[in-house]
């Protein structure tokens, strides 16, 4: 029966949810490597791995959403919540730029005292001062809480963002897109499964390209994980409009719900399963900054074509254990080793050329920068200028 699926996924057919449990459960971990992979050479027989240098800044920590696997959040009130300024972030750009990178991954936690206009200033002053620079910014939960936040319908809220600068939505906050392990891990409420895929579609009609991600290992069923994928796989039918996958294993060090890690195997089979059932995405990402750069490394020969970011700059998964950092040596000297040709890219998966310390001298990074330096509780000046919901963020502000 495994044989039979093989061979209907290697003529072009499509796995059906029963077919690719049936897989997950009963393949040996070398044939579900050699499916992916040679469905990853059908899509890109270039022999080309890409990856894109940009930095991940999480704007601020603190979050009312509270969700239980999450040790990066604080909630309002709490002295170690942040808000980064302006002038921080632009610091954070001019270090980016330095190293060859083009665009921020901006994210952050569901901050009540930051109004949309907080978000739209901040892109407008990012595009005067670096107009080509991108922004791959605010997750669809986080486009959902601005939208509740200012009472705005979510196209709307879109389609302020970016005419203010917004390039492109990132997949986060999509864990696992069925509601009874939403509701489980304290996430339904910030978006539920149908409310996460609106925003995406929503996204995609306003002409934005956006990332698709999963994180798996808490407490959803091997049928979950693929109900999450089929939902991708419908929605990508629909609109075209998700540029690549991201999977990554939930880390549980400093969460409430705690527990245990998923093995490099699981991530293997998870990884190369999401090849198999996402026919129509082109690009797998995969997660070294979760795995470690030798299971990164290995991804790709089960269907990843692409090394994601150079890290710069990591807070989410950091807080809850995960530290790995490569820069852009480390990421091609991993990419060559196993016999591919490492190309940078830009967020449209559009390959801008080599490696960029063979073009030019750039500093290298052999340590990972964090949001804020430890015990900085510094509150930015213009933040006076925004109206603040919570009654701490009143205070604060009446105070500066
Ligand atoms: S995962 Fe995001 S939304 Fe959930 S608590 Fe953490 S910062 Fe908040």
């Amino acid at each position: 029966m495994i044989d039979a699926i093989v061979a209907k996924v290697m003529e072009g057919g499509r796995v059906s949810a029963g077919e690719a449990l049936q897989l997950y459960r009963e393949a040996p971990t070398h044939v579900l490597g050699r499916l992916a992979n040679a469905l990853r050479v059908q899509k890109h027989p270039e022999g080309l791995v890409t990856y894109i240098i940009d930095r991940n800044v999480n704007y601020t920590n603190i979050c009312v959403a509270r969700c239980n696997f999450c040790a990066f959040y604080r909630p309002v009130g709490s002295g170690e919540g942040y808000v980064l300024g302006f002038e921080e972030i632009f610091r954070k750009i001019d270090e980016t730029i330095s190293v060859g990178g083009n665009q921020l991954l901006l994210q952050g936690g569901h901050n009540p005292d930051l109004p949309i206009q907080w978000y739209e200033d901040l892109f407008r002053a990012v595009k005067a001062r670096y107009p080509a620079f991108k922004l791959h910014a605010l997750s669809p939960p986080e486009v959902l809480h601005i939208s509740k936040l200012s009472q705005i319908p979510v196209p709307a809220v879109i389609a302020r963002l970016v005419e203010a600068g917004l390039d492109s939505i990132p997949g986060g906050g999509a864990e696992i897109l069925v509601d009874r392990v939403r509701k489980l891990l304290n996430c339904y409420s910030k978006a539920s499964s149908d409310e996460w895929l609106d925003v995406m579609r929503h996204a995609h009609h306003a002409g934005l390209r956006t990332t698709a991600t999963m994180m798996y290992g808490t407490v959803e069923t091997d049928e979950e994980r693929i109900e999450h994928m089929m939902r991708l796989r419908d929605l990508q039918d629909e609109t075209g409009g998700f540029t690549a996958f991201i999977t990554w294993s939930y880390q549980p060090e400093h969460t409430e719900h705690g527990g245990f890690e998923e093995t490099g195997v699981d991530y293997l089979r998870t990884l190369a399963l999401s090849r198999i059932v996402l026919d129509n995405f082109d690009n797998l990402q995969a997660s070294w900054v979760t795995q470690g750069g030798k299971v990164g490394q290995l991804s790709l020969a089960y269907g990843a074509n692409d090394m994601g970011s150079v890290m710069i700059e990591e807070n989410v998964v950091r807080a809850a254990g995960a530290a790995y950092c490569m820069d852009e040596l480390e990421i091609v000297v991993n990419i060559e080793d196993a016999g591919f040709a490492p190309k940078r890219r830009n967020m449209h998966y559009e390959i801008l050329g080599d490696p960029i310390f063979r073009e030019r001298d750039v500093p290298r990074m052999l340590a990972l920068a964090t949001a804020r330096t430890d015990g900085d509780t510094s509150v930015p000046e213009e933040l006076s200028r925004y109206e603040a919901r919570s009654r701490y963020g009143k205070q604060l502000r009446l105070g500066q």
